[in-house]
């Protein structure tokens, strides 16, 4: 990408309704623009970062054998009328009349829509486990939208809906999300602490919130130690054996969001206690047979008699991850973004545009590395260099390939780390070969 041709409308200034570190850096780095409050249109670069989440957590999704759908944002009220929740949601539903004096409501989750679309379509016990999923917006009404896409009224979510015939059958599929989840959200680079969640009158203990550790998230948090070291690095996965062993490894310790700490257990962790603020990525849910029994979504058993489905839902905060990234990996110059989602993986920099040789040198590099397949972007504008500087480590470009007159010269290019910060001045072929390390 010439960035003199792209779309990055990035702002000197610091924008004053942004309270948060990744609500500012979005608004700077030309990702986001507010069209309403807790409402954003995503511009390019947001886009791009939006777009290589949804596709991890995706690739995640189908490995573990779920079937992705699209299901409309626009719902009818009937469909909440039979489940019971069109009265309870309250004002978070944002509820629209059409032409035809029917009521409709903009989605703030999907249970009812897939539980219907599954007790049309699936009949008999042998057509079980199912796990279907979307990645669709949602609309909630939040009483306070804040810190930019971290609490936003419109919103994108991947969520996905078990269907079971039994409860042991549910806990298997409870715990191939559990472990779906985990390595999701360390492929995103991030570390995402399961915490038991409340599960309110369906009771058990398949309910489990997953919270990464960041200085501004909304929940006080409290965790074993031991958690900050957990990963699934060595662990070898099979999603089709048995993966308690990988949940019982990750559920045993102590972990609770602020609504479920217990002083008693947290003073027993001692000196092994961590509290910190969280912001919650991600929610599963077995929740029985609340949907499955008010609206029809039976099959009929090995001995044909009808059997209410068990069911859970399984969500992740889509946009709100590239917000909840920002906030646990920036600096004072900008964002640093994990390799996986990094919106581009190399930053060409021309010192000196108008410059024939200069000029000539940067665009060789430049198709160079967009022949190895790079995501390339080229910093080809009639600027300052330390205007060019700062865009760079703004928006985070992890590499950047910096050439002038002067390197021309001495036939060297100057190659800056945005993570380590580090710069060193070596041939172009060593450089190359660094950024594809
Ligand atoms: P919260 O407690 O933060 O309001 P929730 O419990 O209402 O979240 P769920 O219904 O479990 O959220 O939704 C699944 C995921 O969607 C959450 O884990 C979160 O990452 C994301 N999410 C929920 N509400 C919002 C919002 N207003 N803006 C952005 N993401 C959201
Ligand atoms: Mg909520």
């Amino acid at each position: 990408m010439r960035l003199s041709r792209y779309f990055l409308p990035t702002l000197k200034d610091t924008p004053s309704e942004a309270k948060i570190a990744s609500h500012r850096l979005m608004l700077r780095a030309g990702m986001i623009r507010q069209s309403s409050s807790g409402v954003y249109s995503w511009l390019p670069l947001g886009l791009r970062v939006l777009k290589k989440i949804e596709n991890i957590v995706r690739e995640e999704q189908n490995a573990v054998g779920c079937h992705e759908v699209l299901m409309p944002t626009i719902q009818p009220a009937d469909l909440w009328q039979k489940s019971g929740r069109y009265d309870d949601y309250g004002p978070e539903m944002l509820r629209i009349v059409d032409r035809h004096k029917r009521d409709m409501l903009y989605g703030p989750t999907n249970e009812e829509q897939i539980t219907e679309i599954f007790a049309s379509s699936v009949h008999s016990y042998r057509e079980l486990p199912q796990i279907l999923y979307h990645i669709q917006w949602k609309f909630r009404d939040e009483v306070r939208p804040r810190f930019g896409v971290m609490r936003g009224r419109e919103f994108l979510m991947k969520d996905a809906y078990s269907f079971d015939i039994d409860k042991e059958s549910a806990r298997r599929s409870y715990n191939k999300m559990f472990v779906s989840y985990l390595k999701t959200y360390e492929r995103l680079g991030l570390k995402a602490i399961p915490m038991a969640a409340d599960t309110g009158p369906i009771g058990g203990d398949m309910s489990h919130e997953f919270l990464i550790l960041t200085e501004t998230g909304e929940s006080e948090i409290a965790c074993h130690s031991d958690f900050i070291e957990m990963s699934l690095a060595n662990e070898d996965i099979d999603f089709k054996g048995n993966l308690k062993p990988i949940v019982d490894r990750f559920t045993s310790k102590y972990a609770a969001t602020d609504e479920m700490r217990d002083p008693e257990a947290e003073k027993a962790l001692g000196d092994n206690l961590v509290t910190a603020r969280g912001i919650e990525v991600g929610h599963i849910f077995n929740f029985g047979t609340k949907y499955s029994k008010p609206m029809g979504a039976s099959v009929a058993g090995p001995d044909g008699k009808d059997i209410d489905v068990e069911m859970g839902s399984y969500g992740i905060g889509v946009s709100r991850l590239v917000g909840g990234i920002i906030e646990s990996s920036h600096d004072e110059n900008g964002i640093i973004w994990p390799d996986s989602i990094s919106p581009f993986e190399v930053g060409v920099i021309n010192l000196k545009v108008d410059d024939a040789d200069c000029d000539k040198a940067c665009d060789d590099i430049y198709k160079t590395l967009l022949e190895q397949g790079k995501d390339v972007i080229y910093d080809d504008r009639d600027d300052r260099a330390g205007a060019k500087f700062a865009d760079a480590d703004l928006i985070g470009v992890p590499w950047q390939i910096i050439l002038g007159p002067r390197g021309l010269k001495n036939g060297v290019v100057e190659l800056k780390n945005r993570k380590s910060g580090e710069r060193e001045e070596l041939s172009l072929e060593s450089a190359l070969s660094k950024t594809s390390e």
